[in-house]
């Protein structure tokens, strides 16, 4: 089952989950939801959770009508309600004992590439110290033009950026149907997609839209970036109680499934870095381990320049100087200047601390 062997996990959850068209906060939904949360994490799953409602509850609290908001009143509305959202995840989370943290993010964050590394980098140390990252798009600075405006979308980057296996869009549909359930009888549930053709795209435009500003277009832009980031994304009926044990246990919704292997996606964005930080030297040896699709060692590195940190983007080049490869190091400049040249075995001796082995893992490299 897909969730089953899924390490990192995206779930996105609209508006109108969390608040009905009464305007009435869904709590015990959320509570069920948070126990879906953490029978994921009992399961050693990464968890983050794309949420919107920041400008849903800010309406609430002020009594003002979503329609009709114009954007500069809006932003002072996300700005208000965002502050409600946490503080009803907070209280809802802590019952499941599930810690959570807030990140905002722009369009810019996502989409540079500098940024976005260091949005991953977050995104890990947050896994590492056991808390739940709950994202919104921070609608209180975005104007329209440099705004995602739907959160489908900026959870499929958020699943991209955090090397995520699976991103699930929650939504008050069960997914996307031959035709408009509500009013063709025998419209079918598409259950498995592996190539959004022009078919696909024709009944995402014609179907049933869902409360939230994305609709089924939007969440058809997010499967082709899902698609091309490796990871699979599903679209389910989020309304319903324990939204995430009913994908486990039912199965009643629609998987896009990726056009690429997780592992080549990462490869592709190493290679499309514009900036590596640095540059290593390697020896004849180490480069033939690498054209043997081997992880770079330290004993194999004779000059390191640039200055770099752990998990930046640096360029490996061979005897003559010429690049071989590309990769993610596990090391800072500073570290490698201490260990090149030397044993594996002794890189903990010599930094004073347990680290990784290699100075660049297989996975994190590319051969150009
Ligand atoms: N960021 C918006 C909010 O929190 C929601 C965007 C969306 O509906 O996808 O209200």
């Amino acid at each position: 089952m897909y969730l089953e062997d899924s390490k990192i996990i995206v779930i996105k959850i609209g508006s109108s989950l969390l608040i009905d068209d009464n305007r009435r906060i869904r709590k015990r939904w959320l509570s069920e939801f948070a126990k879906d949360i953490g029978e994921l994490i009992e399961k050693s799953k990464k968890i983050i959770i794309v949420s919107s409602g920041a400008i849903a509850m800010g309406c609430k609290k002020l009594n003002l009508s979503k329609k009709n908001l114009k954007i500069d009143k809006s932003q002072a509305v996300a700005s208000i309600g965002q502050i409600e959202l946490m503080n009803l995840f907070l209280e809802t989370f802590i019952k499941e004992k599930i810690n959570i943290s807030q990140i905002l993010l722009t369009l810019e964050d996502t989409e540079q590439r500098r940024r976005a590394l260091n949005a991953k980098r977050t995104f890990d140390n947050l896994f590492q110290l056991g808390f739940v990252p709950i994202i919104n798009e921070n609608d209180t600075i975005a104007t329209t033009e440099i705004k995602y405006g739907d959160n489908d979308r900026l959870a499929s980057r958020v699943a991209q950026i955090s090397g995520a296996d699976t991103l699930i869009l929650l939504s008050d549909v069960a997914g996307l149907y031959t035709q408009n359930p509500k009013v063709f009888k025998n419209a079918k549930l598409l259950k498995e997609i592996k190539n959004i053709d022009k078919d696909i795209e024709k009944i995402a435009t014609q179907s049933v839209s869902e409360h939230g500003t994305g609709g089924m277009k939007t969440k058809i832009e997010a499967a082709k970036i899902c698609q091309l980031s490796g990871c699979r994304m599903v679209i389910a009926n989020g309304l319903l109680m324990r939204p995430i044990k009913k994908i486990i246990d039912e199965n009643y919704c629609t998987w896009f499934l990726p056009k690429i292997s997780k592992l080549d996606a990462r490869k592709k964005w190493i290679i499309s870095s514009v900036s590596p930080k640095g540059e290593i030297v390697i020896d004849d040896g180490a480069r033939q381990a690498l054209s043997n699709g081997k992880s770079l060692l330290a004993a194999g590195i004779k000059k390191v320049s640039g200055k770099f940190k752990k998990g930046d983007h640096i360029k490996v080049l061979n005897k003559k100087n010429s690049e071989c490869a590309r990769g993610l190091s596990s090391f800072s400049s500073d570290e490698i200047i201490k260990i090149m040249g030397h044993h594996s075995k002794e890189i903990e001796k010599l930094l004073g601390y347990v680290t990784k082995s290699e100075v660049i893992h297989k996975d994190d490299m590319v051969e150009v």
